[in-house]
C-alpha cells in the first residue's frame, strides 16, 4: 500500500510549492547516500520521497492527485526510479559532484541532467605480480634482478593496432567515432536524464578494425613470457611491493599497459635480525672471554668489524654502532647495528677442566659476582652520598 504523498513529504495538503520543495530537500539531506552508505531503507525512503516530489512539484499532476488520488496518475509517464543507482538519483536532483551538493538549488523542471556511468577509457592491460626472493644483504644494499613474467605483449604483426597489415581502422558505426553512447531517459516534470556510457562496440576508441589482424585476432596483443629487469632499492623490507608502471600486460588498441608489481620476500638471515632500520646481531661470547675481555670479529653487512669485549661483560650487554644498519628506504641515513652479547656456558667438560673450575670457585668471592651499579644507583650515589 502506497503512502499518501503529502504524508511522505510531511507537508499539509495546502502547502505552497516552495514548502514542498523545502520538505523534499530536507528529506534528501536526511537520506543522502554519503550519510547512508548502502542502506537499502534510506534508498527506499529517498525514492519514495522523490516520487512524491515528482508528483506534487508539478501543478497538473498535483491537481490530478488531489482530486483522484493515485488513480488520477494512471497512464501518466512516471520516472522509474529503480533504474537509477542511489548516487545517480542525487545527481539527477542536485547535480553531481560531491561537495556543496546540499547547497545546490534544485533545478527547475525542463532542464537536463547528466550522469556518466561506465566511463572507463580504452581497456587497460593486466597488472602482473611477481615475487622476488632476496638475501638480507640484497635488501639492505639494493640489488638488480631479472624476473620472468607471463603477460600480454604488443602483437608484433599489427604493432598493437589489431588491424590486419595493410588495412586501417574505420569510424565506429554505433557511436560515430565519439566512443561514447548517450542514453536519454524522460524524467517527466524534471526534464531529461542523460546517461553517458562507453560505446559497447568500439569500447570507447571511436574506431573499429576493418579486418582483424589474424595473428592476434584483433586484440593487438599476444600472451607470452618476457624478462624484466628490476632495480631493487636499498632498504627494502620483506612484504613490500615495488610498482613498475607500464611493465605489466599490453593494453591492446588504444589501451595503456598494466603495471608490474614486484613483491619482496627477504630470507631469514643466520646472523642478523632486522628491526625496522636497525640490525640486531647476537654475539656469542664464552664465559672466559666475557670475564677476561677479548677482541672479536662481527660480520657487519658492509665489511667485517672487530669489536672489543670488555672484561666483565654480562649477558645481554649491548653495543650500538651508529649508521651500520639498514639504509632508510627512499630517505637519508642508516639505522644502527646493535650487538647483543650472549654469554655461552661450556658443556662436555673433561676432568681437568672441571678441576680448574672447582679451583676457580674456591678462589672466588662474592665480590667477583657483584653486578654493575645501575644507572639509578649511580644517580642516587651522586645525590645521597
Ligand atoms: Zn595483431
Ligand atoms: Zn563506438
Amino acid at each position: 500500500m502506497k503512502r499518501d504523498y503529502y504524508d511522505v513529504l510531511g507537508v499539509e495538503r495546502s502547502s505552497s510549492s516552495a514548502e514542498i520543495k523545502k520538505a523534499f530537500r530536507n528529506l534528501a539531506r536526511k537520506y543522502h547516500p554519503d550519510v547512508n552508505k548502502e542502506d537499502a531503507e534510506a534508498e527506499a525512503k529517498f525514492k519514495e520521497a522523490a516520487e512524491a516530489y515528482e508528483v506534487l512539484s508539478d501543478a497538473d499532476t498535483r491537481a490530478a492527485y488531489d482530486h483522484y488520488g493515485f488513480d488520477g496518475l494512471k497512464g501518466r509517464p512516471m520516472i522509474d526510479f529503480d533504474q537509477f543507482g542511489f548516487s545517480d538519483l542525487f545527481n539527477v536532483f542536485f547535480g553531481g559532484g560531491g561537495g556543496g551538493m546540499f547547497d545546490s538549488v534544485l533545478r527547475d523542471a525542463g532542464g537536463a541532467w547528466g550522469a556518466t556511468t561506465g566511463s572507463a577509457p580504452a581497456p587497460r592491460g593486466d597488472d602482473v605480480e611477481v615475487r622476488v626472493e632476496l638475501e638480507l644483504r640484497e635488501a639492505v644494499f639494493g640489488a638488480s634482478r631479472e624476473v620472468e613474467i607471463t603477460a600480454d605483449a604488443v602483437c608484433e604483426d599489427c604493432k598493437g593496432s589489431g588491424a590486419k597489415a595493410g588495412t586501417g581502422r574505420e569510424t565506429c558505426p554505433q557511436c560515430k567515432g565519439s566512443g561514447r553512447m548517450r542514453e536519454v531517459s524522460s524524467l517527466g516534470g524534471f526534464g531529461q536524464f542523460i546517461r553517458t556510457s562507453t560505446c559497447s562496440i568500439c569500447r570507447g576508441q571511436g574506431t573499429i578494425v576493418k579486418e582483424p589482424c589474424p595473428t592476434c585476432r584483433g586484440t593487438g596483443k599476444r600472451r607470452g613470457n618476457r624478462k624484466v629487469k628490476v632495480e631493487i632499492p636499498a632498504g627494502i623490507a620483506d612484504g613490500q611491493r615495488l610498482r613498475l608502471g607500464g611493465e605489466g600486460g599490453a593494453g591492446g588498441p588504444g589501451g595503456r599497459p598494466g603495471d608490474l608489481y614486484v613483491l619482496m620476500r627477504v630470507a631469514v638471515d643466520d646472523h642478523f635480525i632486522r628491526d625496522g632500520d636497525d640490525l640486531i646481531y647476537r654475539l656469542d661470547v664464552t664465559i672466559v672471554d666475557a670475564a677476561l675481555g677479548a677482541k672479536m670479529g662481527v660480520p657487519a653487512l658492509d665489511g667485517d668489524m672487530e669489536i672489543t669485549v670488555a672484561a666483565g661483560t654480562q649477558p645481554g650487554d649491548m653495543k650500538v654502532y651508529k649508521n651500520r644498519g639498514v639504509p632508510v628506504l627512499q630517505g637519508y641515513g642508516r639505522g644502527d647495528l646493535k650487538v647483543i652479547v650472549n654469554v655461552v656456558v661450556p658443556r662436555h667438560l673433561n676432568a681437568e677442566q672441571k678441576e680448574l673450575l672447582k679451583q676457580f670457585k674456591k678462589l672466588s668471592s662474592a665480590r667477583n659476582y657483584v653486578p654493575d651499579e645501575s644507572f639509578v644507583e649511580r644517580v642516587r650515589a651522586v645525590f645521597y652520598q
